[in-house]
C-alpha cells in the first residue's frame, strides 16, 4: 500500500515538475533578456525629422533621438553600436512595437493618456510645444483664425487629434512626413501647418519664407516607448534611470545644445 502511495506521489512529482518546466520554455523571456540574447537591440526611429532622427549624406541615422538610442543599447551591451534602427513614421509606429518589429521607439512620441492605454512609455527627455508654422506675411496669428481654412498636419501625431478638437471646422490636409508637410505649406496648398515646435525649428532655420507663430498650444512629453505590459518592466526600469541620471548630470541638456533644441 505505502508503495502505491508513494509511486503516486512521485507521478505526481513528475507530472508537475515537467508542467513547470513546460511552461518556463514556453513563455516569451522578458524584453531585457530577448535584446541581451540577440546581440542589439532594434529601435524605431525617424529618418525625416530633423534634428530628432534623420540620415547624414553617408546614409547614418543620426540626431538627438539616436544619440539617445545609442546610450541605451551602451547601457545594456557596453557598447552603443549593438543597435538596429527602424524606420518609423507617427502612423505606423505603434503597430510596428506592437507587432514586435521593433523592441522600443525614441521617435519624438508624446505621452498621451490615448497612447497609455496601448504602451508604456519611460520618464520624459525632451518637452516640446505644439504650435503653428505659416508663410511669412500670413494673416494668421491663432489657431482659432485656422476655423474654415486649410491646415496641414501629419497624420498620427498628436497635432492631428488637438487640431481635430480645438478647430473642428479646419480643413484637415494629412502627410505621412514632415518634410511632405512642409513642401506643401510651402507649395501654397494650406494657410498653416500644426506641429511640434523643436520639428517645425529647424525647417524655420534653413528658411526665412516661413515663421513658427508665438504661441504654445500644448506640452508634449518625448518618451521611450514600449510594449504595455510586464515584459517589458525590466529593461524600462534602466531606460527610466539612465535618463533621470542624464537629467541630473546636465547631459540631457547638453545633448539638447548640441542638437539645437534647448
Ligand atoms: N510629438 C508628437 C507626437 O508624438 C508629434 C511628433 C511626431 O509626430 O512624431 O505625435
Amino acid at each position: 500500500m505505502l508503495k502505491k502511495i508513494l509511486l503516486i506521489l512521485i507521478l505526481c512529482m513528475v507530472v508537475i515538475l515537467s508542467g513547470c518546466g513546460k511552461k518556463q520554455k514556453d513563455e516569451p523571456k522578458d524584453l531585457l533578456d530577448t535584446v541581451k540574447a540577440r546581440g542589439k537591440i532594434i529601435v524605431g526611429v525617424k529618418t525625416d525629422t530633423k534634428p530628432f532622427g534623420f540620415l547624414d549624406k553617408d546614409g547614418n541615422n543620426i540626431g538627438y533621438d539616436i544619440d539617445i538610442a545609442k546610450k541605451i543599447a551602451y547601457m545594456i551591451f557596453g557598447n552603443e553600436n549593438q543597435i538596429e534602427f527602424v524606420p518609423v513614421t507617427p502612423s505606423n509606429r505603434i503597430m510596428k512595437l506592437s507587432s514586435g518589429a521593433v523592441d522600443i521607439l525614441v521617435a519624438t512620441m508624446s505621452v498621451t493618456s490615448q497612447r497609455l492605454q496601448l504602451i508604456d512609455f519611460s520618464s520624459t527627455y525632451h518637452i516640446a510645444g505644439q504650435a503653428i508654422m505659416v508663410r511669412k506675411g500670413s494673416p494668421v496669428t491663432s489657431l482659432k483664425e485656422l476655423n474654415k481654412k486649410k491646415v496641414i498636419i501629419v497624420y498620427g501625431s498628436t497635432s492631428e487629434k488637438n487640431l481635430r478638437l480645438a478647430v473642428p471646422e479646419a480643413i484637415v490636409i494629412g502627410y505621412k512626413t514632415y518634410p511632405e508637410a512642409y513642401n506643401a505649406l510651402k507649395a501654397g496648398k494650406a494657410e498653416a501647418i500644426v506641429a511640434d515646435d523643436t520639428i517645425l525649428l529647424r525647417f524655420a532655420i534653413d528658411d526665412p519664407s516661413v515663421e513658427i507663430l508665438s504661441k504654445r498650444y500644448s506640452m508634449e512629453h518625448y518618451a521611450v516607448a514600449f510594449r504595455k505590459g510586464p515584459k517589458s518592466e525590466r529593461l524600462l526600469e534602466r531606460v527610466n534611470f539612465m535618463i533621470e541620471t542624464m537629467v541630473r548630470s546636465g547631459e540631457i541638456s547638453r545633448m539638447q545644445e548640441q542638437w539645437g533644441i534647448k
